[in-house]
């Protein structure tokens, strides 16, 4: 099948029985609801970019598998060419919707499962690997999307797997048949997983022998019988439910998407099982996928960022301080945090390994220093456009004052919107439209539904904080940096 438009995609998933829960109510018609539907443009931007001649060159690849070209979000990376050109890709993305467009935890998850199951079959003597390997051509050949599915709820973070007071807190394996598994339990914010195709499961942390029924990995449809889903809400989410809204919602036709995802008592048949009980491959598999994902933010975020800097280059134009030194320095350090960022997805990309699988893994270390910054900077970098762009961010009027034809009953006789329009204009030739516009845009990628894939998700997407550093103290080589200092220092034990 050939790759699909954004429009064929979004047709597609009304052709899925996608059970959807949103303010305590089932939503049958949730491709077309107004919270939703803007995660599902970006998506839809993923297949339009692909079909657009300018960009194919990032947007596909050749399948390492069947040699037919496929979407790069469903694509094996084979080389550090390929690594550098997801990265440049999600930085395309983040740049023309200035949201999370979902699709790379797919993409992230289909890399890491590759190699993993190449090795655990190795090891175990199972056939884990040939079920992935047809299930991710049955994924390229019908341009789907696929949520990676890691993060389960994990209740009480002191406690194992095995230990917690309800055992559906992580997802397991409670009865095999001969010919599949039952799974129950949950993923929790899933990102782009309502407006997915598919769900592909991984294991979300290392498994001791003693709970190896929590090492499990396989994949089915986003409508198995026994999954459904509960939206996550954002902040001002309900301002996309007023009549006409459009100014106040700062980014109209873009934003991210989380849900909680619900197995209760899923079947898989034994061909989509990539991993059933094989405890010593779990950690493997996460940290690969969370490898994979920490680099992804080094290009994904930072084509959000360049966004949000031009947004606040335009506010200090409309406000007329766009030749304030101090404004111009702001816009300075904002692109220099934008761009570390980025350098650091190119460098761990760059610096990929070669798997026994034959696939390419980033470098571990510099991907987890990636993300460690992107739990910084684009804090910083908001910070910043709220300084520029100025208290009104906050303390405008609603839209409809702005349109608001109603007469004051004051000696002026002038209508609310009338009354706006004089007091917020900024400098001549711009309208105060525009000045507004860019503003509620700011104040939606700061602090706004688009915050969520912007800042909170900078935090804890792709691991929190404390998970990279982890990483990096694994990966740092301490005795490695202790010795060249005593061969430097003449010292000799
Ligand atoms: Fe892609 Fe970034 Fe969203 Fe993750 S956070 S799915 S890398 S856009
Ligand atoms: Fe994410």
């Amino acid at each position: 099948m050939a790759l699909m438009t954004g429009e064929q995609y979004i047709e597609s998933l009304r052709k899925l029985d996608t059970q959807v829960y949103l303010f305590g109510r089932k939503e049958p018609n949730w491709v077309d609801h107004p919270i939703i539907r803007p995660s599902i443009n970006c998506v839809a931007m993923t297949y339009d970019l692909a079909q657009d001649p300018e960009h194919e060159d990032l947007m596909t690849a050749t399948s390492n598998l069947t040699g037919r070209k496929v979407n790069r979000f469903a694509h094996l990376h084979m080389g550090p060419g390929d690594l550098i050109k997801k990265v440049k890709m999600q930085r395309l993305l983040g740049r023309k919707t200035a949201s999370c467009f979902q699709r790379c935890v797919g993409m992230d998850a289909f890399n890491a499962v590759f190699s993993t199951t190449y090795e655990c079959d190795k090891a175990h003597g199972t056939n884990y690997h040939e079920n992935f390997k047809n299930f991710v051509i049955y994924v390229q050949d019908n341009d789907l999307t696929v949520d990676g599915a890691m993060t389960d709820p994990k209740g009480d973070r002191g406690k194992s797997q095995g230990q917690q007071a309800d055992s559906d807190l992580f997802v397991r394996v409670v009865e095999r048949r001969p010919d599949g598994i039952v799974v129950r339990g949950a993923k929790a914010h899933q990102t782009g997983s309502i407006n997915s195709h598919e769900h592909l499961v991984m294991p979300t942390q290392a498994v001791a022998e003693g709970d190896a029924d929590y090492a499990v990995s396989f994949a089915v449809p986003s409508d198995a019988p026994g999954l459904f889903m509960i939206y996550g809400r954002q902040a001002s989410d309900t301002r996309k439910l007023e009549p006409g809204a459009d100014i106040d919602l700062g980014n109209k036709r873009f934003g991210g998407q989380e849900a909680l995802v619900v197995f209760d008592n899923v079947f898989v048949p034994n061909e989509r099982i990539f991993m059933n009980g094989e405890y010593d491959f779990a950690g493997m598999l996460v940290e690969r996928f969370a490898g994979y994902h920490r680099q992804s933010y080094g290009g994904c975020k930072v084509g959000v960022g360049d966004v949000i800097i031009g947004a606040a280059a335009l506010a200090a134009e409309y406000n007329g301080a766009s030749k304030a030194s101090h404004v111009k320095d702001k816009l300075i350090e904002m692109t220099h945090l934008n761009e570390t960022l980025y350098s650091c997805g190119i460098a761990c990309s760059c610096e990929g390994y070669c798997t026994e699988a034959g696939n390419y893994q980033i470098d571990l270390l510099l991907a987890n220093v990636c993300k460690q910054n992107v739990t910084r900077f684009p804090y910083e970098i908001v910070r910043l456009a709220e300084d520029i762009a100025g208290g009104l961010m906050v303390t405008m009027p609603s839209e409809t004052d702005f349109k608001s034809d109603l007469k004051v009953p004051t000696p002026s006789d002038l209508t609310v919107g009338e009354w706006c329009g004089k007091f917020f204009a900024g400098i001549e030739g711009v309208t105060t439209e525009n000045r507004m516009r860019i503003l509620r845009f700011l104040e939606n990628i700061c602090l706004g539904s688009s915050a969520v894939g912007y800042r909170t998700e900078s935090m804890h997407g792709a691991g929190s904080p404390q998970a990279q550093r982890i990483m990096i103290a694994r990966q740092g080589d301490i005795d490695g940096k202790k010795q060249l200092a005593k061969d430097i220092a003449g010292i000799k034990d």
